[in-house]
């Protein structure tokens, strides 16, 4: 059978990458806090006991590059750069005629949401959403299927309030749909192999299909099975698919929801999905994502940092790329050559990735994976005088109504060239063969 994300959860067990929680855990009132805790220790967390459902609770598979590392089969550094190797061989789906999710099948008066664990994510959102949901669509016109993550608020038994909007594909697939005067066919797959939840978080050319894009990422075709009540595919391995439409014409409200800057969007008059069908896999694992955690970061980082890396490897030798903990802002590592370099590089980054805020750019010998690091290159090596330099009234972060994601600021953090005699980082006697553990 295919990898999966049963695989995936395997695969961290073994690195010790995986928390297993046995007590049981309230979605509404509890899951949150504990999801944050596995957070902070690095660890994907697992909760074999949601209260009031009988789906366990997947959640931060996503969270650090060493999991990311493992996943692609590479070094935490080398990530990127797998990412763009595979990337360029999109390998398309195939149909087969079944897989596990189909193990347990509910049609129409059978189908009810709330069987879901309704995780209540941030304390003043509207209720439970269902935030690690590939939304699977195809155009009205041309037939081609688009994947994308959008948040759904639990609003009844076959209900979901759901948010999508133009320049986003699905919000302009739907828009085509309305205006054809017909509903919209969707199916949400919950808990996949992390290649497909990758894929759906890219911005890819409309058109282009993201199953694809994850077909190049495992280097084989990812399998898919035909729905029971719409003309989609979904994921042959997924945990939990909902089958549905989206309804032409109507809108209701939706959120409050604390998002990826940690912040509430308000309520807004968004679309409406009514569920027909859920089919699952026995045992079935509902995967969560916390908006904005280092996980969700990890999710929209990847494809973002691999754009900025080929932008700055053609200006400068770059060593490595971050975009953690904020997409809004970027950490790059290069072996500069040249005084002045390091504005290029800045220069370069945000041409190619229009979000970012801050660009520090670092000498090699400084971890961009930890911040920390980073921040003291900054204090014993930039100048405030002349490192650094904006952009004003630059295409920043789109949804901006203070206007405050419109300039830029690029930080030299290097040292001064061919003066590594005093610039050479200490080191303590036996940093590459004392292992700490072995003394405590
Ligand atoms: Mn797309």
């Amino acid at each position: 059978m295919q990898k999966d994300l049963r695989y995936c959860l395997e695969l961290y067990k073994s690195s010790d990458l995986l928390l297993e929680v046995s007590k049981e855990a309230d979605p509404e009132t509890q899951i949150a806090a504990v999801m944050k805790g596995a957070e902070k220790m690095g660890k994907a967390v697992h909760f074999l006991r949601a209260a009031n459902s009988d789906f366990t609770v997947v959640n931060n598979i996503f969270g650090s590059r060493r999991m990311l590392a493992l996943l692609f089969e590479t070094d935490p550094e080398k990530v990127v750069n797998e990412w763009i190797e595979r990337i360029k061989d999109p390998i398309q789906s195939e149909t087969v005629s079944g897989g596990p999710v189909k193990e347990v099948i509910k049609k129409d008066s059978e189908v009810n949401l709330k069987e879901l664990p309704q995780v209540v994510h941030s304390s003043k959102d509207a209720g439970a959403f269902i935030t690690a949901g590939l939304v699977i669509a195809k155009d009205p016109e041309t037939g081609i299927r688009n994947v994308s993550i959008n948040r759904m608020q639990f609003k009844g038994r076959n209900k979901l309030g759901i948010r999508m909007m133009p320049p986003q594909h699905l919000g302009i697939i739907h828009e085509k749909s309305e205006r054809l005067g017909r509903n919209l066919e969707v199916a949400v797959a919950i808990g996949n192999h992390p290649f497909e939840t990758l894929c759906a978080a890219t911005t890819l050319a409309y058109g282009q299909d993201e199953f694809s894009l994850s077909g190049g990422l495992r280097r084989k075709p990812l399998q898919t099975v035909k729905c029971e009540s719409v003309d989609l595919e979904v994921p042959a391995t997924a945990e939990i698919v909902l089958e549905g439409e989206v309804i032409a014409g109507v809108r209701e409200s939706e959120g409050p929801f604390g998002d990826f800057m940690q912040y509430y969007v308000p309520v807004m008059e968004n679309h409406v999905l009514e569920v027909h069908a859920v089919t699952h896999r026995k045992n079935a694992i509902y995967q969560v994502i916390q908006a904005g955690s280092l996980e969700d970061v990890h999710l929209l980082g990847l494809s973002r940092e691999s754009k900025v890396y080929e932008a700055v490897s053609k200006v400068a030798d770059i060593a490595a790329v971050s975009l953690v903990p904020t997409i809004l802002g970027c950490m790059i590592s290069i072996r500069k050559r040249f005084e002045g370099e390091p504005k290029n590089v800045a220069a370069a980054a945000f041409g190619a990735y229009s979000w970012l805020k801050y660009c520090v750019v670092v000498d090699h010998d400084v971890d961009v994976f930890d911040s920390n690091d980073v921040w003291w290159a900054m204090c014993t090596r930039s100048r405030p005088d002349r490192g650094v330099f904006e952009l004003s009234e630059a295409l920043g972060f789109p949804r901006d109504p203070f206007h405050i994601h419109q300039s830029k600021l690029g930080i030299d953090a290097t040292a001064p060239l061919n003066q590594w005699d005093e610039f050479e980082r200490k080191v303590v006697p036996g940093a590459n063969s004392v292992k700490p553990g072995d003394f405590f």
